[in-house]
C-alpha cells in the first residue's frame, strides 16, 4: 500500500498558510478544514442559500436539494440503510441529548438501569443522569481493568435484566482507548438493552459502518471529522426512530398545529425543530466525501505510525507515563508527568508552536479513576507529519529540562 500523502494533504488546509509553523496536535478537540469543505459551504451560500423544505421559489428548492443531498451522502458514508435515519443536530452533545430526551423519557421507568463506561466523555454521561432523574432510572458506571480498558467480566456482571441502555464511546477522547465494541454490543443486545455509541472520536480514524456495528444509536460531530462546527448527526435505525417522540418543538417538526392538539412529522423531521444547520450539513457531507476520496486504512496507519513515533521518542524522557499504554488505542497519546504540572508543560509547548490539550478533557470520571487532576494529550490527524512529531518531541525535551 502507498503511504498516506500527509505532506501534500497539508497544502489543502489553509490554516497552515496562515500559521506555517503550527504543530497542531489537538485534533481530538477539533480538526482543521480542507478547502473542499470551505468551498462547499461558501458555494452553498453563494449559489443556493435559502431556507429549506417550505419555500415556493427556486432558491428554496436548491437549498432543500443541497441539504437533503447532504443527508443522503452522509447516510451512504455511514452505510445506513435509509437517509431518513440521519438526524442533523448541533453536534455529538445534542445528538446524545436527543436520544436521552426522546428515547429515554419514553422508555425508561423507575428501577431501569443505564450503563455508561468510565471512559465516557461528559456528553455521554450527563444527559443520561438528567433523564434518569426525571424517570427514576439509575446510571451505573462500567468499570475499567488495570489496562485502562473496559473490564469485560465486570461488564458482563452488570448486564442484568434491568439494563435498558448501554452508553459507550467508540474511542476515548482522553486516552484514545478503544473499547471492545463488537462483543459488548452483542452482549448488550442479547440482554435486551439498547446501545448508543459516541462516535465523536471514532469516525475520523477507523470510520464507521453503522449496520456492521449493530448498535442502535451512533452520534458524532462534524467539526472533529474535518467538517464545520455547529453540525452533527444522530443515526438510529428507522424502526426505533418511528416510535420516538419529539424532544424539541417548533417549526419543521410538525404535521399540523392547532390549539386543540398538534401532530408531528415523520422522522427525521420530527427531530429537527427550527431552521437546521443547512450550510454546515453541506460542509459535513463535503468533509465525509473528502475522507472517502482517501485510502482510509492508509490514513489510519499514518496516524497510528505518528502516535507510535511520538511514544517511541518519549522513551528517552524521564518522569512520563503513557495512559492506557497496554491496550488498544486510536491515534491519541495521553501523558501523566511525575514531577511537573501538565498545564505548565502545555504552556511551554505553545511557546514552541506545539498545540496540545491539557486538563481532564471532559472525562472527569476517567481522571478520578486514574487518580489524576489532569493529563496532557497529543492527538494526530491526516495533515500531521513525522516532522511535527519530531518537533513536538524536541520541544517537550527542552520543556522538561527547564521545568525539572
Ligand atoms: N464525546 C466525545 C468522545 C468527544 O471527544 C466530544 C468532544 N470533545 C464530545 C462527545 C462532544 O462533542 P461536541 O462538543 O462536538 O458536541
Amino acid at each position: 500500500n502507498a503511504p498516506f500523502p500527509a505532506v501534500r494533504i497539508r497544502d489543502e488546509f489553509p490554516v497552515f498558510r496562515h500559521h506555517p509553523d503550527l504543530i497542531y496536535l489537538d485534533n481530538a478537540a477539533t480538526t482543521h478544514k480542507p478547502l473542499a469543505v470551505l468551498d462547499a459551504e461558501r458555494d452553498f451560500y453563494e449559489t443556493a442559500n435559502a431556507n429549506v423544505h417550505r419555500a415556493a421559489h427556486r432558491l428554496g428548492s436548491a437549498a432543500t436539494d443541497a441539504f437533503e443531498g447532504a443527508r443522503h451522502r452522509i447516510a451512504t458514508h455511514l452505510n445506513a440503510a435509509h437517509a431518513d435515519e440521519v438526524i442533523f443536530t448541533r453536534g455529538t452533545t445534542e445528538a446524545i441529548n436527543l436520544a436521552a430526551n426522546s428515547w429515554g423519557r419514553a422508555n425508561l421507568r423507575p428501577g431501569d438501569v443505564i450503563l455508561a463506561s468510565v471512559l465516557e466523555h461528559h456528553a455521554n454521561i450527563v444527559p443520561w443522569q438528567l433523564v434518569a432523574q426525571q424517570t427514576g432510572a439509575v446510571v451505573r458506571p462500567i468499570p475499567l481493568g488495570a489496562d485502562g480498558n473496559i473490564d469485560p467480566a465486570a461488564f458482563g456482571a452488570l448486564l442484568t435484566a434491568e439494563v435498558r441502555l448501554v452508553a459507550l464511546t467508540h474511542c476515548s477522547n482522553a486516552t484514545g482507548v478503544l473499547p471492545p465494541l463488537q462483543p459488548m454490543i452483542a452482549a448488550a443486545k442479547a440482554a435486551g438493552a439498547r446501545v448508543l455509541i459516541d462516535g465523536a472520536q471514532g469516525i475520523a480514524h477507523a470510520g464507521v459502518d453503522v449496520r456492521a456495528l449493530g448498535a442502535d444509536f451512533y452520534a458524532f460531530s462534524g467539526h472533529k471529522v474535518y467538517g464545520p462546527t455547529g453540525v452533527g448527526v444522530l443515526w438510529a435505525r428507522r424502526e426505533l426512530l418511528a416510535h420516538m417522540p419529539p424532544w424539541q418543538g417548533g417549526g419543521e417538526m410538525i404535521d399540523r398545529v392547532s390549539f386543540d392538539g398538534t401532530t408531528f412529522a415523520e422522522p427525521p423531521f420530527r427531530f429537527e425543530a427550527g431552521t437546521p444547520p443547512i450550510a454546515q450539513a453541506v460542509g459535513l457531507a463535503a468533509a465525509l466525501d473528502w475522507l472517502d476520496r482517501h485510502d482510509r486504512p492508509a490514513l489510519l496507519a499514518h496516524e497510528t505510525a505518528l502516535r507510535d513515533r511520538f511514544e517511541a521518542g518519549l522513551q528517552s524522557l524521564d518522569g512520563i507515563r503513557i495512559l492506557g499504554a497496554g491496550t488498544a488505542r486510536g491515534p491519541i497519546t495521553a501523558l501523566a508527568f511525575d514531577r511537573v504540572h501538565p498545564y505548565d508543560v502545555a504552556q511551554f509547548l505553545d511557546g514552541y508552536g506545539v498545540a496540545v490539550r491539557v486538563g481532564q478533557h471532559c472525562a472527569g470520571p476517567l481522571h478520578q479513576w486514574l487518580g489524576l487532576n489532569g493529563s496532557l494529550r497529543a492527538s494526530f490527524a491526516a495533515y500531521n507529519t513525522g516532522a511535527d512529531v519530531d518537533a513536538a518531541l524536541a520541544a517537550l525535551a527542552t520543556t522538561l529540562d527547564m521545568l525539572a
